[in-house]
């Protein structure tokens, strides 16, 4: 390893090569601190060109490279694998690649490096009187390079889209060293397979991501935020469903559960949002749009949608910003308390009431199975786009059955093991429950195409024993 890490440290520059085992370990352990992995080394490579060239070091030395922009993700993808084949992991930190580039307001597009934060990206935007469509909690670490490749969500989804919805092109660095991509931002283009989306959501196994072209919006400021108590999450999708019959234009509509409303106030010190407490809240953020001409109006439509009488109605941005925070500090809040099992979920929205009537017999079922104690349970997430967030928190972080149960239950009722954090290393099992077995194949066949020798992100996204899983696959 010593010749590997005087080989990259020639390449990216001294400093920029990172091979104290103390330093290293900070860079191996994910957001959650429940994963947690090895590696020789961290580079730091400044160009795509560097990235290159320690990508092909790597493979002369047989290292494995384990991609990582801000390291947010939370099912263990950004940190190398715990046990190593015997194999070097090596991690290809983007923290250097943070060029932004001007905007185009023609085109509504901006060039960004792969290390550059959502925040920054943002504030970038605005200040060419635009929005970039992607919005999460995580926006001061998240990168653009970290969420094209898990197709991050957000806030925002429910109008814009995930992160797919805003490449527009990138540029990338595959296994062999070789460059692919291109940063024209065409959107009318028809030349055979469209890599750049190929590369959404691929979580590092294809290739490393080290520039994007992305789309812009018009800014939409928010005209109202409101959150309304609900007996639960069927009346709340209920209530939205009603919302966005006489207010399409829609910015952001969450839900939170009462536990996890209770935490966040608890820990964040907030104020009850509702005069009175309620099973579930559903918070709805309504865009400023052309078609309704003030506050009035949205209140007038608001009104005949049958609100709970204690609904909280917030106009303007300091009001606003407060019923923000029951949302936006949920996740931090539930880190004070414990590691829990965060299990991303996507269930179609019509069958979001009967999942959540079975999942505490489930969690129930499958903590106790492992004999466990009685486990707390905090729902919320993104409920425009039937995207949950299930935490759990008890049952040792090693033990995996109460992920497992949620992520069948939710295969069960129609929807996905994973919806916006991606595989990672936390779910590699659960792939099967909601994909076709043809199209686990295919994805693996891509991979040994353009990664004939397991060299990204090793461990990542697919299954290991493909073929016991086939017993569990949904058939077409
Ligand atoms: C408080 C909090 C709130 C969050 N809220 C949301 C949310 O609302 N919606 C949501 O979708 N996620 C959310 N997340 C999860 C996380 O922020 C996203 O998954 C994000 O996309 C990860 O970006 P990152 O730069 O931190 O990537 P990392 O965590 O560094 O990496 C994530 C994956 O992408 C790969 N990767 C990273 N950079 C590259 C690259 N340049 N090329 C190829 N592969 C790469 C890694 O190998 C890994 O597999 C949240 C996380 C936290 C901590």
């Amino acid at each position: 390893m010593g010749n590997l890490v005087a080989d990259l440290r020639a390449i990216a520059g001294p400093a920029h090569v990172l091979a104290d085992p103390d330093v290293v370990a900070g860079y191996a352990t994910d957001w959650t601190r429940r994963y947690t992995g090895s590696a020789s080394c961290v580079v730091s490579p400044g160009t795509t060109a560097q990235i290159a060239e320690a990508i092909q070091a790597c493979a002369g030395y047989g290292a494995r490279v384990i991609p990582q922009g801000g390291n947010t993700g939370l099912v263990g993808g950004s940190i190398p694998p715990a046990q190593s084949d015997g194999a070097d992991c090596v991690i290809l930190s983007t923290k250097r690649l943070t060029a932004l580039c001007p905007v185009d307001p023609r085109s509504r597009q901006v060039t960004a490096g792969a290390g550059v934060t959502i925040a920054r990206l943002a504030d970038h935007a605005a200040a060419a009187g635009l929005r970039y469509g992607v919005d999460l909690a995580s926006r001061d670490s998240a990168t653009v390079g970290g969420t094209i490749a898990t197709n991050a969500g957000g806030i925002h989804t429910i109008r814009y889209g995930p992160t797919r919805s805003q490449v527009a092109g990138l540029i990338a660095v595959l296994a062999d060293g070789s460059v692919v991509g291109s940063l024209s931002g065409l959107t009318a283009g028809s030349t055979g397979f469209d890599l750049a989306q190929l590369l959404v959501g691929s979580e590092g196994t294809l290739a490393v991501i080290t520039e994007a072209r992305l789309a812009l919006r018009p800014p939409e400021p928010a005209a109202a935020v409101l959150i309304a108590g609900t007996t639960g999450i069927a009346a709340a999708t209920e209530l939205l469903a009603h919302i966005r019959e006489v207010i399409p234009d829609l910015l952001a509509a969450e839900y939170i559960d009462a536990a996890g409303l209770a935490l966040v106030r608890d820990v964040a010190g907030l104020a009850p949002p509702t005069a009175d407490p309620h099973e579930g809240y559903l918070l709805v953020e309504i865009a400023a749009t052309a078609g309704v001409p003030d506050p009035d109006a949205y209140l007038q439509r608001l009104d005949t949608v049958g609100l709970p009488a204690d609904t909280v109605v917030a106009l303007d941005a300091n009001a606003m910003a407060a019923l923000w925070s029951y949302r936006e500090r949920i996740t931090e809040a539930i880190a004070t308390i414990g590691m829990p099992h965060k299990i991303d979920v996507a269930v179609p929205i019509p069958a979001l009431g009967a999942f959540c009537a079975d999942l505490e017999g489930v969690v129930r079922d499958a903590v106790h199975g492992h004999g466990n104690s009685e486990p707390r349970l905090i729902v919320f997430g993104h409920l425009g786009v039937g995207n949950l967030h299930v935490n759990v928190l008890g049952p040792d972080p090693a033990d995996t059955g109460v992920d497992e149960a949620v992520a069948r239950l939710a295969a069960s009722h129609g929807g996905s093991v994973a919806a916006e954090h991606g595989i990672g290393r936390a779910k590699t099992g659960w792939l099967a429950f909601s994909s076709l077995a043809a199209d686990v194949d295919a994805m693996r066949s891509i991979k040994t195409a353009l990664d004939p020798a397991g060299l990204l992100n090793p461990g990542v996204l697919f299954p290991p024993e493909i073929q016991q899983q086939r017993a569990t696959t949904r058939t077409v």
